[in-house]
């Protein structure tokens, strides 16, 4: 009887010493469980968040570019990201009162957006350790210069027998219209080589813009109006007028041969 007894009482034992082993497996199981469970959703969450990290990446870039050609003197005058993107052409006139907040004399008479002065001394001063020699001929002007700029040049093509009329159209197509000239950003600048100044067609095959056009996006410029998009710019071919915009859109405006009026799906 005694033996029954202990019998039990051992088998009781055990019985409940497995079952403490049990629940504590079952906790270890559960809380092994929770933590796949929780290492997923956790996973899950972390690519969520990089996924909406990047929407949002995307949706600001989307919004500054439509800041870029919608709200062009706004926006150019603000430090929002991506202000150097602004685009003036004739469909997008820029405020004929618009001046850079603080200009920076590139050289004498020669002045650009003080924002832009570290690129362009920087590009300038390796095109000079390459053995080049270019000058800024042209830099910031204001809306009265541009006017100034395109009736000299209207008037020369009425001395050559033009009518006004023809003269205005074909002034168009070598000087920007007071108020659609990307010179009046003073993000613009006109470089010509120092032994070739003409502004002509063969200013292209200079040393200089051979250098200039391959490595100007480096430094956040592009060649603004090349010679196969006239019909995209409105501007016929101009090897000497380089833009910065900066050096993300730069690259990018480089490696897919568009134009700025392409890159902001303009
Ligand atoms: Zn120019």
């Amino acid at each position: 009887m005694r033996k029954k007894v202990n019998l039990d009482q051992r088998l009781k034992r055990v019985f409940l010493s497995g079952g403490v082993v049990g629940v504590i497996a079952g906790i270890l199981f559960t809380v092994f469980v929770a933590d796949i469970i929780i290492s997923r959703k956790e996973a899950e969450f972390e690519s969520q968040n990089a996924k909406l990290a990047q929407e949002k990446v995307d949706l600001q870039h989307q919004l500054n570019k439509y800041n870029a050609a919608h709200n062009n003197a706004e926006f150019l005058a603000g430090n929002e990201e991506g202000w150097a993107l602004v685009l003036v052409n004739e469909t997008h006139p820029l405020d004929t009162s618009y001046a850079p907040a603080e200009l920076y004399e590139v050289e004498s008479e020669r002045s650009v957006d003080a924002r832009i002065r570290e690129p362009l001394d920087r590009m300038l001063a390796d095109a000079e350790k390459a053995g080049l020699s270019m000058y800024v001929a042209s830099a910031y002007r204001s809306y009265d210069q541009q006017r100034t700029v395109f009736n000299a040049t209207m008037q020369d093509w009425i001395e050559q027998g033009y009518m006004p009329l023809d003269a205005y159209d074909e002034t168009k197509k070598s000087v920007a219209v007071p108020g659609t000239s990307e010179h009046a950003t003073g993000l613009a600048v006109d470089i010509i080589a120092s032994e070739y100044e003409a502004l002509d067609d063969r200013q292209g095959e200079t040393a200089e813009q051979i250098w200039l056009m391959e490595h100007c996006w480096e430094y956040g410029f592009i060649l603004r109006y090349p010679p196969e998009k006239a019909d995209v710019t409105g501007i016929i071919f101009e090897p000497w007028h380089y833009r910065y915009v900066g050096e993300e859109a730069a690259k990018e405006i480089h490696e897919q041969n568009i134009t700025l009026e392409e890159y902001l799906g303009e």
